[in-house]
């Protein structure tokens, strides 16, 4: 197999972690992970391999272009990591391999996810980042047209508001004293 970022650069096996083999590109760092392997992996050692385990910043790449599979030639489709990240993993549904791009091992041990890595291919998971991006753009909106304080005035009261068991007849006596 070739790597489908550095054409004509042989994929070799190399360890992720202890036991977890992928299809690693030399060149570009990039690594083919076949998620039946994968699954064998975190059943049996994920939990041992320390997430609390210091993991350094490391420079990630990120290619915005479509990769092919490696295996198969097929597109693979591009998958949110998380809300906060800009990261997108890559898969072939038809081979059950995804690609990581030089970095993206340690971004997903970073954010607790290297034991998980088959919910990020789930439409759960992809809706839950729309969900969450919109509620951060949201917040940012509100923050800009209010002012850092008063808007972290208005969220400390609503939080506050949200537990109160007559939260409904606050929220009436505010609308009917609005000015
Ligand atoms: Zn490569
Ligand atoms: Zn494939």
């Amino acid at each position: 197999m070739q790597c489908s970022t550095c054409k004509n650069t042989q994929l070799e096996p190399q360890e992720l972690e202890p036991g977890l083999v992928a299809a690693s590109c030399l060149s570009c760092s990039g690594a083919l992970v076949s998620l039946m392997n994968y699954r064998f992996w975190a059943d049996r050692y994920a939990t041992a391999s320390s997430a609390e385990e210091a993991v350094s910043e490391v420079e990630i790449n990120e290619s915005e272009s479509v990769h092919s599979c490696p295996k198969c030639s097929r597109l693979m489709m591009k998958y949110q990591i998380g809300a906060q990240t800009h990261h997108k993993l890559d898969l072939c549904s038809a081979c059950d391999e995804a690609w990581l791009d030089k970095g993206e091992w340690q971004l997903l041990k970073r954010l607790d996810l290297h034991d998980k890595l088959p919910k990020v291919f789930t439409d759960a998971w992809q809706r839950n980042i729309r969900k969450q991006r919109q509620e951060i753009a949201l917040n940012e909106r509100y923050e800009r047209l209010l002012g850092e304080e008063s808007f972290s005035r208005v969220k400390e009261f609503r939080d506050w508001l949200l537990q109160q068991p007559n939260k409904d007849a606050i929220k009436q006596y505010l609308i009917s004293h609005q000015d």
